[in-house]
């Protein structure tokens, strides 16, 4: 060990170029990012022919320094060494920027997949854009959400800029695309790489107010934004463009490096496995069909065939405005050399087929992206056993009536490296202290907790809040510290972080706080203070989204400056929830808060991260929930609401009427109400807070009142047990030790076993 750490700390003042002492954070941070790079490299073989890959509009990879030393097994050597010196890791992994390539969920599962992948020694990259201003960087002001560049690309950086460029042809111009590459490491394996692709004419000088700049400029403007505003059509045509700018050079690279390694394209399928990652990436299909065709001289129908046997796809939504449909305008506008194809696919399928729902071209000339994914991919797969059943069942029942062998389900998975070891070392090492370190590798291991002499042990429950508290006051350290956020660890952190969108049904939590906050003005105070903390980004362009966050902060503001309230109920919102925070907060929280209207949430991962981390779920029965609930048993979980079919049926029958319930229930009425009122108007906007009791009242899309009650009560219950200290710890336990199955470790080990059958 003493003589790793001297031959490393050699390296590590070689990277920075002086001794260690006299470096500042950022030199450190440059000489740690090159020795970690130049070690990654060494890891790198060449491996099978066949490889995977992975195509997706979002990466939400997070900072990488850390992994990258805890994958390649330095992180407490490192740590060592910098300490001697009177360094800390600590303050370099601060001053990492978090780079912006993902929104929510589905990048961060692309994320954790490419962790899995290499460390699972599969041959597999990520393809993907290099967004120079990310998503955006979420700033509050006067109670509202405002949305400001986030420029993350510094000097140094992890991207390494290549000599692999292609030309991408659009209607009226050409475009080149240069790729630029990230290392993938592996834990204790081998390294991949996620490819980024680049537009060199991007020019940042087109921002104007905020993140508004000239959509119609796409020389200038192509990869400054991920999912620029599409509220108008010049913003979907952008992304349209976006997404062609992606998946040609994507396409362009598997042909190539199959090529180069043989192939004669002919049999691609060796050669090369693609997963569509949603339908963002779907039409690498018709341009990888266009390329074999137009410049490789393969007859039309081979080359479908080709590349039908090379293409897979994952679906993860059942929402039918996250369902791309292009119209076939824009695409002509953009893309027209793909209109042909698609026409021939089309046609295809209505040879085929009779039934209209099956077209990949509507009525309305709108290309339906999934239709081309699942009539021309091998494999269908849902994120989760309940979603992948309501595709089946439900959603795309009439494509499994005729392709009932391409469908199967993929439950999600998060890497147990960021969101244990990395996030919660303490936690790490409790675990390791009760059954070795055999889970780090097989998470299954962690079932060895599930025993009597663990669940029975009180001095060891006890020892297991203790980590518990450590990374609550490690949290309320750090919002203090980055946010100015004041906030009790010895009060109860009930948490609800992730996409703000109406399905996740924030609004019913604000709705449950304003009803606690009215209670205890009525007395009834809670037994232990509660602190209710949201982290959420809205789309630019999503009005009630951003209607809720207003609310949210409005009972922030109230709860803050009531003397009544304030030692018993706290609101928080962190701003700009994106990965390092969720790193902070997971490890911190007693309650996970996921509360999705059921049928609506394909998987979650967050709630698989809650869990991992010792937090009891407060959940519906929807997405992965189900699959927790099945693993922990009734007593550690709390589960409300109605069922899905319930909810599919009411959506179906057009029966829900929230005006019912407001007349009926007293305490939905009196919570509603409030949101207009006196208390609320005075520190909140007139417009914003009747334009969202006005939604509820009228609309309530995500039927937050029908579960309101049973809301209301589960949590109470929550709140009940964990006064008893040793029960609680109980149910953290059994959380953590049946959260194995959660690791993308076994996801993806199932992803190669059914769909990418890679050595
Ligand atoms: C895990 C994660 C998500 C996904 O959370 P869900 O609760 O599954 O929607 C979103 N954002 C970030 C930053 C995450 O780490």
């Amino acid at each position: 060990m003493k003589q790793n750490q001297n031959s490393l700390e050699l390296l590590l003042q070689n990277a920075c170029g002086k001794d260690l002492d006299g470096c500042t954070v950022p030199e450190l941070y440059g000489g740690l990012l090159s020795l970690t790079q130049s070690m990654a490299e060494s890891r790198r073989e060449e491996k099978g022919k066949k490889k995977l890959y992975y195509i997706s509009a979002e990466f939400l990879i997070g900072k990488l320094l850390s992994n990258n030393l805890i994958n390649l097994g330095i992180y407490g050597d490192v740590k060592a060494i910098l300490a001697r010196h009177g360094k800390s890791l600590a303050a370099v992994e601060e001053y990492e920027p978090e780079p912006s390539l993902g929104n929510g969920g589905l990048g961060r599962l692309a994320a954790c997949f490419l962790d899995s992948i290499a460390t699972l020694g599969l041959n597999g990259d990520g393809i993907g854009l290099n967004y120079h201003m990310g998503l955006f960087r979420q700033v509050f002001q006067d109670n509202k959400q405002k949305e400001e560049p986030n420029p993350w690309i510094q000097t140094p950086s992890w991207l390494k800029k290549t000599d692999v460029t292609y030309r991408i042809p659009y209607r009226n111009f050409t475009l080149t695309s240069r790729m630029y590459d990230i290392q993938v490491t592996g834990y204790h394996s081998r390294t991949n790489t996620l490819h980024l692709f680049d537009l060199e004419t991007v020019d940042e000088g087109l921002l104007g107010d905020g993140i508004s700049f000239d959509k119609g400029d796409i020389e200038k403007n192509l990869t400054l934004f991920l999912y620029p505003d599409d509220s108008d059509r010049a913003g979907q045509i952008l992304r349209v463009y976006q997404q062609y700018f992606m998946v040609s050079s994507a396409a362009r690279l598997i042909l190539d490096e199959a090529q180069a390694k043989g192939s004669n394209l002919h049999d691609l399928a060796d050669y090369a496995v693609i997963q569509i990652n949603d339908t963002h990436p779907t039409m690498v299909i018709p341009e990888l069909i266009r390329l074999l065709t137009a410049e490789h001289g393969m007859e039309m129908d081979e080359a479908i065939s080709v590349v039908t046997n090379c293409c897979a796809y994952t679906n993860h939504t059942i929402l039918a405005e996250a369902l791309e449909k292009w119209p076939m305008d824009y695409l002509k506008e953009a893309v027209p050399q793909l209109i042909p194809i698609i026409e021939v696919l089309d046609d295809k399928v209505r040879r085929r087929f009779d039934d209209p729902s099956l077209y990949i071209i509507d009525r309305e000339e709108r290309v339906h992206m999934a239709h081309i994914d699942i009539h021309y991919g091998f494999s269908v797969n849902g994120v989760a056993a309940l979603h992948t059943g309501i595709l089946k069942e439900t959603e795309l029942h009439n494509f499994y009536s005729v392709y009932p062998e391409k469908f199967n389900n993929k439950t999600n998975g998060i890497t147990f490296r960021r969101w244990l070891l990395h996030s919660n070392p303490e936690l790490a090492a409790w675990i390791e202290d009760r059954i070795g370190d055999g889970f780090q590798t097989d998470a299954g291991e962690l079932k060895r907790l599930n025993d009597p002499k663990f669940l029975e042990d009180s001095a060891l429950l006890k020892s297991l809040l203790a980590v518990k508290q450590t990374k609550k006051e490690q949290l309320a350290a750090y919002l203090k510290e980055t946010q100015g956020l004041d906030i009790d660890p010895n009060s109860i952190f009930d948490i609800q972080v992730k996409r703000l969108h109406e399905y996740k049904r924030q609004q019913m939590n604000a709705l449950y706080l304003i009803h606690k906050y009215l209670e205890i003005k009525a007395g009834n105070r809670p037994s232990t203070p509660i602190t209710a903390i949201f982290g959420a980004k809205a789309a630019p362009a999503y009005v009630i989204a951003k209607d809720i966050i207003h609310m949210i902060l409005c009972l922030k503001q109230l709860t803050e400056h009531d003397p009544e309230v304030r030692p018993w109920l706290r609101v928080v919102m962190t701003e700009n929830y994106n990965v390092t925070l969720a790193e902070k907060l997971t490890p911190a929280c007693d309650l996970s808060e996921q509360i999705s209207l059921a049928s609506k949430e394909a998987s979650g991962t967050g709630n698989m991260k809650f869990m991992l981390n010792g937090a009891v779920t407060l959940g519906t029965e929807d997405g992965a929930n189900v699959e927790i609930h099945q693993l922990v048993g009734d007593g550690n979980i709390y589960i409300f609401g109605d069922p899905s079919q319930t909810v599919i049926d009411r959506y179906r029958d057009g029966s829900y009427r929230p005006r019912e319930y407001y007349d009926r229930d007293p305490a939905i009425r009196r919570a509603v109400d409030f949101i207009t009122g006196p208390e609320m108007m005075a520190v909140g906007c007139a417009e914003n807070l009747s334009r969202l009791s006005a939604e509820l009242l009228n609309k309530d899309w995500f039927m937050t009142f029908p579960d309101f009650q049973a809301y209301v009560a589960a949590k109470e219950q929550a709140f009940k047990d964990y006064e008893d200290r040793a029960a609680w710890a109980r149910k953290m336990l059994v959380n953590i030790s049946q959260a194995g199955y959660f690791s993308s470790d076994r996801t993806i080990a199932e992803y190669n076993r059914d769909i990418w059958n890679l050595d």
